[in-house]
């Protein structure tokens, strides 16, 4: 539906319906005849993919009287996004919102969750997740000792799939039927690829079942896991830099959410990415495509690319028509501090027009 055809309730009436793309420049680059398309999540109204879940569990919770307000007090370990769904939710329904957060996320995260008013609490990155300490085992605590304490639980909550299964997986399926194939834009009038990175999961879990259940169940799904992680199936991809740390944020953990399938029926295959080719990615994005995307937009990109340019893409990669779309779950908001964004925003090569700039400055 339109967002601008009518007047929005409040700001969750802006969250999700978010544009598909064409990364034509980008296409066109790497030799594709397929048509490379992002979703771009970051223009949710609070920044990313995780708005979907956050409204969702937050509604569902309600409706099952979980919620109460002026009581409940929703604690959530989060990498960030979730939670600034969370307080987002949480701010204009009144309920109270903690948000335990590991250290690696970005100050950014940490000032927009505030900003909300949420409560933070950081947690230390290296900490198993089944340990006391981590983000996890710090929630659950505060949840059994603070009154009214209540955990929505991303990793366990069907409604984060789910989410995705009746929103984003719809959007997609809808802007790429609903776009007709012409000469110069030929379309399968399907999606034949879809590209997602994996946090919780839910997001490529959700979206696997919208597409294959209801769309075209020869959809190819590729996941996309940081190195370091441990999320792709089969395991053995996941032995290289095993344990390694990386620094994108939002994907990738040291176990198995329930809400993700690994079932190579709903994920087809895996991909491992590095922060190197995701960051490159995310430069692309912004130079080629002016899309201000976050990191793991990057490694989603960097995945599709290198499965496109691989034995098994390559059809696809060359099938004119062909809609691979690549989910892009937030935007340049949440790290513009981060030093890898820094260096890539200011300590680039001086362009040919910048060593004029400073000839024309220096003469005049
Ligand atoms: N990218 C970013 C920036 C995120 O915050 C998340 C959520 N953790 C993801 C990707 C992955 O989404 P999901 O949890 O649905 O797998």
């Amino acid at each position: 539906m339109s967002r601008t055809a009518h007047i929005i309730d409040d700001v969750l009436g802006a969250v999700g319906n978010t544009p598909l793309i064409r990364l034509d420049r980008i296409a066109n680059e790497e030799g594709l005849q397929c048509n490379l398309l992002g979703k771009v999540e970051y223009m949710s109204a609070g920044g990313s993919v995780k708005d979907r879940i956050a409204k969702r569990m937050v509604e569902m919770a309600e409706k099952e009287g979980k919620l109460v307000p002026g009581h409940s007090v929703v604690i959530e370990p989060t990498s960030g996004n979730t939670g600034i769904g969370l307080a987002m939710a949480c701010a204009i329904k009144g309920y109270s919102v903690i948000i335990t957060l590991p250290n690696k996320m970005s100050l950014e995260k940490e000032a927009a969750l505030r900003a909300l008013g949420a409560e933070v609490v950081r947690t230390p990155t290296e900490a198993a997740w089944d340990s006391p300490e981590s983000h996890i085992g710090v929630a659950q605590r505060l949840q059994r000792e603070i009154p009214g304490g209540i955990i929505l639980d991303q990793y366990r909550n069907v409604n984060n799939p789910l989410a995705h299964e009746y929103t984003t997986g719809p959007e997609i399926v809808e802007a790429v039927t609903g776009t007709p194939s012409t000469e110069s834009r030929p379309s399968s009038g399907k999606v034949d690829v879809l590209v997602a990175g994996a946090g919780t999961g839910g997001t490529i879990t959700g979206l696997s079942r919208a597409i294959k259940k209801k769309h075209n169940k020869e959809c190819i799904v590729l996941g996309v896991d940081p190195k370091g992680s441990i999320l792709a199936y089969p395991d053995e991809l996941n032995t290289e830099g095993s344990g390694d740390q990386y620094v994108v944020e939002g994907i990738g953990y040291d176990f198995i959410p329930d809400v993700l399938s690994r079932d190579p029926a709903d994920v087809n295959e895996w991909l491992k990415t590095s922060d190197e080719e995701a960051f490159a990615a995310v430069r692309l994005l912004m130079r080629r495509e002016g899309l201000l995307v976050g990191g793991s937009s990057g490694s989603a990109l960097s995945g599709a690319l290198r499965w496109l340019r691989s034995e098994r893409g390559r059809a696809v990669a060359q099938t004119k028509g062909a809609n691979v779309v690549v989910l892009l779950p937030d935007g340049i908001r949440n790290y513009m501090s981060k030093p890898w964004f820094l260096k890539m925003a200011l300590e680039a090569e001086p362009s040919p027009l910048a060593r004029r700039i400073a000839d024309v400055l220096k003469t005049s």
